[in-house]
């Protein structure tokens, strides 16, 4: 009987505990945190992290959940048969939409996601005018080359605001619920643009297993499936990914001007003490129902924030 056994990261154990929930077993063995069977495949998870799959399914159900850079990285398995989820080497050579958030670390203002569609005859002018990793941009930087390109490629851009943020987290959307939901929208938004031009491939820069990315879009009337792929750091692997961030950053600090005019005080950006402090401070001026429009309300910073205002 075929065994696969990978290691995943502890969030990833309890998404893959609530993915298989409905075929869990009652019976767990020693050292186990839940023993499952579906599509006849034995599937056992480990505290250690490790995860079994055995039967003739197995190597199919773990791909769902290996990283894609991981799988990449496994020496000539066979594509067909493991995972077509796994973007392929050449990637960076095709014609990709390339999709990116940002905001989600930020207590004050949106979450923004681009997906933006990036053609080989493309790749120089874009290198010409600055892209690469935003990681490596200071926000200055990603303005001046988000005007530039703003022209050049075609893409979707979807703000979720902080009221509408809000709103659904209290509804039980958890924050990757939120990203998929947006990403798949932006990207359908984006093709609909294209009407009907041709692309090679969709690579999304993943911050889920592909399998729960799909769980969580369970009930979305439009899921695009076709020709998706998800890699982690996928800002390096096809500048489609890279034009994607640069867009999202640009319009989420543009909000973040907006936004900061509207209460007349500059909003710090991250979710470190500084941003604490200038809560506090909006709370007490505008009054808690208000404050919904400026900020992330589940993040740790409104509770300290609220010590600080002594409210
Ligand atoms: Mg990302």
């Amino acid at each position: 009987m075929a065994n696969t056994v990978i290691s995943v990261a502890n969030s990833v154990l309890n998404e893959m505990k609530n993915y298989y929930s409905a075929s869990i077993q009652s019976t767990t063995p020693q050292g186990g945190v839940f023993l499952a069977k579906i599509n006849g495949c034995t599937v056992t998870a480990y505290k250690s992290g490790k995860v079994m799959f055995q039967g003739a399914n197995g190597e199919n159900e773990a791909a769902k959940w290996v990283n894609s850079n991981t799988l990449k990285q496994t020496p000539k398995r066979k594509q067909t048969h493991s995972s077509n989820q796994a973007p392929s080497t050449s990637i960076s050579s095709l014609a990709v939409i390339g999709s990116d958030e940002v905001g989600t670390g930020d207590y004050f203002g949106p979450m923004t996601v681009v997906a933006s569609f990036v053609e080989p005859s493309q790749f120089e002018l874009l290198k010409e005018l600055g892209v690469k990793d935003s990681k490596a941009l200071n926000d200055e930087q990603i303005c001046e080359i988000a005007k530039n390109i703003l022209h050049v490629v075609p893409y979707s851009l979807l703000v979720l605001h902080n009221e509408k943020y809000n709103e659904m987290q209290a509804k039980g959307y958890n924050l990757n619920k939120l990203k998929a939901v947006l990403h798949n929208k932006a990207i359908a938004n984006l093709i609909q643009k294209l009407n009907g031009k041709h692309y090679d491939a969709i690579l999304i820069d993943q911050f889920t297993p592909p399998a729960s990315y799909y769980g969580y879009l369970k009930g979305t009337k439009e899921v695009i499936r076709d020709k998706v792929q998800f890699a982690t750091k996928a800002e390096g692997l096809h500048l489609s990914v890279a034009v994607s961030s640069i867009l999202a950053r640009y319009a989420f600090l543009k909000q973040m001007d907006l936004l900061s005019e509207k209460v007349g005080m500059a909003l710090p950006k991250g979710a470190g003490a500084k941003v604490d402090q200038v809560a506090a401070k909006l709370m007490k001026t505008k009054g808690i129902e208000a404050f919904k429009s400026f900020a992330k309300l589940h993040f740790a910073n409104t509770d300290k924030a609220k010590n600080i205002a002594g409210i």
